[in-house]
């Protein structure tokens, strides 16, 4: 039985065991950027459930959408984040669209994270959200107006604000929704089920409202009732998304369905770097390739961010992801000297910790004590390990990779040598980075260069 907090009712619930599978709907990305190790976050969230599920013998159905319309950008108000990159990046959106789903894919594989069952693309579910629409407008939930948007009634929803706690009549006119008002709401908190396509001629289809594209939160809602039998027992995503996207999608799928439609609402907490709030204004944002440039395995990101419940606030460092990438050489060592058995075995503490609303730091603590343990024959411990790791997902039954320097490498960092010899440091920082374009990383220390 495995228990986890459910944002909805404020406590620990254990996850519901009715049906032969359990469903799982999780927010993907919107592909107009490169994910970052914050989104990435999330992401692993929904990744840790479906192997602790998957540990416990349970069938999974786990489903992540693809954005690439209709999410609307909130710095400049009403453009869709697709179309603003792709004229920066003077690309087609769907070509955009395309470039950061595959870039999306080949980040989760790196860190290990499995894929899920299907990547529905909101652009090719366009049918599916005006069926739901349709359904909101005849049941009174939603009306259009003369422009042909049409608009969900959030007054209509007695139980609005239950996740996010933002009730109707605390929520004041000018708050900052994602769409601009138009003048054309009956009430400020109502939002935009179908835009009205106005003067935009990309990523616009016919509608019996008119030309126009989906809002963002019935994109989740049409894909999780259709996808999943309308039975979401799980629904994942940041804890950004609480409010407004989740609550009004929640509004949306439970007056489609008359019930509630999500069992469980999961949300993994934000993630600071260095302190900060990553974002691309301040410049600190943090992919998966920074980490392999810097020479670090990205299953230090991993296992750097296992070192935090999902549900506590976070503060990622470099020193915190070079630490991890240590831990992880050592611990592929260890299991390479502990033997070649493929036996698993539960250990109850580590069992314990999952169940108990997957509590990854606990894990990680028992697997030092084991791996410190004299007492504990190296068979044994590597048991331990491999279990603990089909849900922890490191590859430690991996002896870390040794590759070979290309002659042009060795070249490089002769050369470096060299140059740091003469005092030339202008070239030897060159050279530094001429390695590290090619996946070497240089360390000065007393006696001169290292390279990993
Ligand atoms: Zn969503």
């Amino acid at each position: 039985m495995i228990a986890i907090y459910d944002t909805l009712t404020r406590g620990i619930k254990v996850i519901p065991v009715d049906g032969s599978s359990v469903n799982i709907y999780c927010c993907g990305p919107t592909v107009y950027r490169d994910a970052h190790v914050g989104n990435l976050r999330t992401f692993l969230l929904a990744d840790l459930i479906v192997r602790v599920l998957r540990l416990e013998g349970r069938q999974v159905n786990f489903i992540q959408n693809i954005t690439d319309v209709g999410h609307m950008s909130e710095d400049f108000q009403d453009e869709d984040k697709l179309l603003q990159q792709a004229k920066l990046e003077k690309q087609d959106p769907f070509e955009i669209a395309r470039k950061y789903e595959e870039k999306f894919h080949q980040d989760l594989a790196k860190i290990n994270i499995l894929p899920a069952d299907s990547y529905p693309r909101a652009s090719e579910t366009i049918d599916l959200m005006l069926q739901s629409i349709a359904q909101l407008v005849a049941s009174g939930h939603a009306y259009a107006t003369e422009v042909g948007t049409v608009y969900f009634d959030a007054r209509s929803v007695e139980s609005y604000g239950a996740i996010s706690g933002n009730k109707l009549d605390s929520l004041k006119p000018g708050h900052r929704y994602e769409y601009s008002d138009e003048g054309d709401k009956r009430f400020h908190a109502d939002w935009a089920l179908w835009k009205s396509a106005g003067n935009r001629t990309e990523m616009v289809w016919d509608s019996p409202w008119g030309k126009g594209f989906p809002g963002w939160h019935i994109e989740c809602t049409a894909m999780s009732l259709e996808l999943l039998d309308k039975r979401i027992d799980l629904h994942v995503g940041g804890i950004d998304l609480r409010f407004p996207h989740h609550e009004n999608e929640r509004a949306q799928s439970n007056s489609i369905i008359g019930q509630e439609a999500v069992k469980m609402w999961v949300h993994g907490e934000h993630l600071l770097f260095e302190g900060r709030k990553m974002s691309k204004s301040a410049g600190n944002v943090v992919l998966v390739k920074d980490l392999v440039e810097r020479g670090l395995d990205p299953l230090a990101l991993r296992l750097a961010l296992l070192e935090n419940r999902y549900r506590s606030q976070m503060d990622l460092t470099w020193a915190g992801l070079e630490a991890a990438n240590l831990t992880l050489k050592r611990w592929r060592t260890c299991m390479a000297t502990w033997g070649e058995n493929q036996n698993q075995l539960e250990d109850s503490e580590i069992a314990g910790a999952i169940a108990k609303d997957i509590d990854t730091p606990r894990v990680l603590l028992r697997m030092r004590a084991i791996e410190k343990d004299i007492s504990v024959p190296v068979e044994l411990k590597r048991s331990v390990f491999l279990y603990a790791d089909s849900v922890l997902g490191l590859d430690l039954d991996h002896p870390a990779a040794v590759r070979e320097l290309t002659s042009e490498q060795i070249e490089l960092l002769q050369l470096r040598a060299q140059a740091r010899n003469n005092k030339n440091w202008s070239e030897s920082d060159r050279l530094r980075d001429l390695l590290s374009n090619s996946g070497i990383a240089v360390n000065d220390g007393p006696d001169g260069q290292s390279w990993s």
